[in-house]
């Protein structure tokens, strides 16, 4: 309990208010049973405690829904999911219309992106996610995936392995070697699924943060934004490298500090080049703001998957997205759109 309300302050104080006015004071509520993180829900718009919890209700409902239906390590007894999908590889699957309508979402953000962000990188991510448990469990066993390993399971991650047929109401992996990973997808899908859910309520001055994917509903009510820090990727656990002002926008960000395993000395993290079958070494971290989670989620995974020229080129292209680049030496660049919201580090 201590440590909740500990992480609670600590997740505040990183949005406290871009303005000067006084607002109500925000009120919090954490959860740490889904997408293995920890969740959280702000309200800063002075609603009373029975409105807050009916609202906690309601997204903590959507996000656990979510969480069931993405998890590709357990099956539950009341739906078929993507653990599912991924045993039946060969079959068609009956699946929720939720589910249904997600695959077809995680195919057109493949289009978007190139094929940079690829949900069929299941037989790939797969190698990695084995030898990072492996160097987890005994760091002096920890050993990279082979090029033949890696070579062979990318013959089975073509997107179009994956069927959807939404008038039968089922999906089929076509490849029995293929597997499914929204690893890069499907939290920030899920978070916005949430903040809709709170729209539906009337929610205003709302903030989900889920594990560093934070949504911003509205803004609060003095009609300022919320200053939300960017973690340095090069010292995670020290000083945000910037912070910048949001509202009414989803901020995601993907980095070399999370899920990474050290072998004979170098680092490999968790975002996965598809075209090299390795860690994507432009970048320390991505950061995408855009008026989608899922969207802002899918970005950040696939621009780190680009050279700059092609990364700030679909994000120029892209209305009403923006994003942060810091590179391995420490520098940034930004759209000037995220440059905009950034704040001068004297600022309170
Ligand atoms: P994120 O933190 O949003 O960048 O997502 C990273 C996670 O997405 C990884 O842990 C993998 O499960 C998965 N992943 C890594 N690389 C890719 C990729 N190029 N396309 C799709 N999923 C990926
Ligand atoms: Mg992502």
């Amino acid at each position: 309990m201590k440590r909740c309300i500990a992480l609670l302050l600590a997740a505040l104080i990183c949005l406290s208010g871009c303005g000067k006015q006084k607002n109500p004071e925000p009120k919090g509520k954490s959860y740490f049973t889904y997408f293995d993180t920890v969740s959280y829900v702000f309200s800063y718009a002075g609603d009373s405690d029975k409105a807050f919890d009916a609202n906690c209700a309601a997204a903590s409902e959507t996000l656990g829904r979510y969480h069931r239906l993405f998890d590709i390590y357990h099956e539950y007894a009341d739906m078929n999911n993507l653990c599912t999908l991924n045993r039946l590889a060969g079959e068609s699957v009956p699946l929720e219309d939720e589910l249904l309508a997600f695959l077809q979402e995680a195919k057109d953000m493949y289009t978007l992106t190139n094929g940079q962000m690829n949900v069929m990188l299941g037989s790939v991510l797969r190698l990695w996610h084995e030898a990072r448990e492996a160097a987890s469990a005994d760091p002096a066993a920890a050993y990279v995936p082979s090029d033949e390993q890696l070579r062979e399971a990318a013959r089975h991650t073509g997107i179009d392995l994956l069927e959807i047929d939404p008038e039968a109401g089922t999906a089929r992996i076509r490849d029995p070697e293929a597997a499914i990973d929204v690893g890069a997808f499907g939290k920030g899908y899920a978070v916005e699924r949430a903040a809709e859910a709170l729209r539906a309520r009337g929610a205003d001055g709302y903030v989900l943060n889920i594990g560093g994917n934070i949504r911003a509903i509205g803004t609060r009510p003095d009609g300022s934004g919320w200053s939300t820090g960017i973690r340095d990727p090069l010292e995670p656990e020290g000083a945000f490298a910037l912070h910048i002002c949001i509202a009414d926008v989803a901020c995601v960000s993907s980095g070399v500090y999370e899920r990474y395993f050290t072998a004979a000395g170098t680092r490999y993290h968790h975002i996965i080049d598809p075209d090299s079958l390795y860690p994507a070494d432009c970048y320390a971290s991505i950061t995408v703001l855009a008026g989608d989670s899922g969207l802002a989620d899918a970005l950040s995974t696939a621009l780190f998957c680009m050279d700059y020229e092609e990364s700030s080129a679909l994000v120029a292209s892209l209305e009403g997205v923006e994003a942060c680049w810091i590179f391995p030496d420490g520098s940034v660049r930004s759209s000037p759109g995220f440059a905009a919201l950034i704040e001068e580090a004297n600022e309170p």
